[in-house]
């Protein structure tokens, strides 16, 4: 018999009436012949008045207390739908996250899962039942109550739908399904039918908020498709699978985050292991960095910016002011009123022409960039936050993301039924699967050593810029691969990219003529450099994957000239010479984590 698992978030469940009604959604699924998995979150707002309510009696309420606590909050969901589906007339159980044998590690208030064990479940649902599973929560080796993270109850979700080999995963929310953009942000922000694991892993942490990362990270793992939808219709939503919306398009969303800090550390001796010494600092005080940009600096000193969250500026300014200090480095800058925009999409690793046609939009606009990342399927850019909602709107329009795209996938109208790999049941099997399950691994180690850099020094910060210099590069036929753009001293930016080794003569020649034409300089470049990448499930939500990069790439000596991060990748680029040795010294830093 077929197993659905249908997620009712805290919106879903806020009263009796929500509850009943989602009751009978469940019953309905049962009733068209499923076997029906219930995952509840914590009612309304229930969670965030627990938290409160702790934070009431105390500043540092202890963790596994805390947990204690917020555990309740589904425990009173799930005896309420159990309660609403038997006054339906069916049969349902309610269990708790111990209950259900989902077991974690002791980190509490954001335990990982190490096992979940099914043979509960199964019984159950064997008896005809529907089970209503709490949401968020598990239990440590010692049985002490754990929680897996705020929005944990995606990842009990997708975690039980993996665990049990699901052909359907819903999320019921109070959104019909995953945006374009953010419709509040936008009104002509379109619904996707459609988007990939990638996609939605580049997007979810940087605000489309519509799901827990660490649930997609675990849906791309282990296959499950999972059907974003609303609780409050019957319409279809948005299917998160390994597939776009729509191949051909390249790019699938944009994002805006808005209270951003962005940091400088200008002047560092341009030498192995800077990097690293600036990272762990911040690391150490827990602390995480959204864009990394390092870039080719003058007189064998590079400039290194990040951003960070508004709110971590303060302490992230004390970490690098000490290792500032450390390394000698001329100065640290810093401005606290940047937003970042990006756009994401599966079709741009394949696209030329895609990051231009971004910088122009905003050059019309009157935007000015102050930092760009790429990755293979990302561009971020970093805008003044006065101008972030008028950048969102014109990148938004110059991908034409309000129009269907003219290809639109091959998704029938109610394709609620998942067809995935079936494999055959083997508990064990899939018991020991998920013991890694949370473990952090690592796709793909790569070297390209193809390819060879050009850095303009001494742009003017100014609109149009870089949609000039890339509008020009891609007039002389030549394709581009990273992009990093950094501010410098003096309000001048460094603009840095690579192309094809082939390519790097007519490359400079453009550049140079560019350079001349917009009075800035020099044109710089390195005939053969080697991108050194690193991209996985987990790079996110465990933090350290970029300093474990830099250290690795430290202790064999080798010079970073280049960083790009984003949220499934962080890209380095080294000296040509040195790409052999860093593809290994990499691949023994994460043997650990590689699949
Ligand atoms: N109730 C928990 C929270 O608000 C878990 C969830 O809703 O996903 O974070
Ligand atoms: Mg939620």
């Amino acid at each position: 018999m077929p197993l659905v698992v249908q997620k009712f978030g805290g919106t879903s469940v806020a009263d009796s009436q929500k509850i009943l009604a989602a009751a009978r959604k469940a019953v309905r699924a049962q009733q068209e012949g499923n076997q029906v998995v219930m995952v509840v979150s914590a009612m309304g707002k229930n969670t965030d008045v627990l938290v409160d309510l702790a934070h009431q009696i105390s500043d540092h309420p202890p963790a596994r207390e805390m947990d204690m606590l917020l555990s309740t909050g589904e425990q009173v969901s799930v005896a309420l739908m159990a309660m609403a589906i038997d006054s339906l007339g069916c049969r349902a159980i309610s269990f708790t996250g111990a209950q259900i044998g989902i077991k974690t590690d002791s980190t509490h208030t954001k335990a990982r899962i190490h096992s979940i064990s099914a043979a509960r479940m199964r019984q159950a649902l064997d008896e005809g039942k529907i089970v209503i599973a709490a949401g968020f929560q598990g239990i440590d080796e010692d049985s002490n109550i754990t929680t897996l993270g705020r929005g944990g109850s995606d990842t009990t979700a997708v975690a039980l739908a993996a665990a049990l080999e699901a052909d359907a995963c819903e999320i019921y929310t109070d959104v019909d399904g995953v945006y374009t953009t953010d419709p509040r942000a936008l009104p002509e922000a379109r619904m996707v039918r459609q988007v990939s694991y990638d996609e939605m892993l580049e997007l979810a942490s940087l605000g489309a908020g519509v799901m827990h990362s660490r649930s997609i990270e675990f849906a791309k793992k282990f296959s499950v498709p999972i059907h974003v939808r609303s609780s409050f219709s019957d319409r279809p939503g948005t299917m998160i699978t390994a597939l776009p919306e729509s191949p051909g398009q390249p790019v699938s969303g944009a994002t805006l985050v808005k209270n951003e800090a962005r940091v400088a550390i200008l002047g560092v001796p341009d030498r192995p292991g800077s990097s690293l010494a600036i990272f762990s600092k911040i690391a150490a005080r827990n602390i995480s960095v959204d864009m990394i940009v390092q870039n080719v600096g003058d007189h064998a000193k590079a400039d290194i910016s990040f951003t960070v969250l508004r709110d971590d500026l303060v302490s992230t300014l004390e970490a690098v002011q000490e290792a500032a200090a450390e390394l000698g480095a001329e100065g640290v800058s810093h401005d606290d009123k940047v937003s970042k925009i990006s756009v994401v999409g599966l079709g741009m690793a394949t696209q030329t022409g895609v990051a231009q046609t971004m910088f122009r939009a905003l050059a019309e606009a009157g935007v000015n960039i102050q930092m760009i990342t790429t990755s293979e399927i990302k561009i971020s850019v970093l805008v003044d936050r006065d101008q972030a909602q008028n950048a969102l709107r014109v990148v938004h329009r110059a991908f034409e993301l309000e129009k269907e795209p003219r290809a639109a996938a091959a998704q029938s109208a109610d394709a609620t039924r998942l067809p995935g790999p079936k494999v055959a049941r083997d508990e064990a099997a899939i018991v020991a699967r998920l013991s890694g399950m949370e473990d952090l691994t690592i796709d793909d180690m790569m070297l390209d050593d193809t390819q060879a850099r050009v850095t303009i020094g001494g742009v003017p910060d100014a609109p149009g810029m870089a949609a000039s210099v890339f509008e020009g590069i891609a007039a002389a036929g030549i394709f581009v691969d990273m992009i990093v753009q950094s501010l410098g001293r003096a309000g001048h930016a460094n603009l840095s990219f690579t192309v094809p080794q082939a390519a790097l003569q007519r490359a400079v020649a453009t550049a140079t003529e560019l350079a001349g034409q917009f009075g800035c300089g020099p044109v710089t470049n390195s005939p053969r450099v080697a991108k050194l990448s690193v991209s996985g499930i987990g790079m996110r939500s465990h933090t350290g994957v970029a300093i474990r990069m830099f250290r690795a790439l430290s202790e064999a000596g080798i010079n970073v000239a280049m960083i790009n991060t984003s949220e499934v990748r962080v890209n380095v680029v080294v000296d040509g010479a040195a790409g052999q040795k860093g593809l290994a010294c990499l691949q023994a830093a994460f043997a650990d984590a590689q699949r």
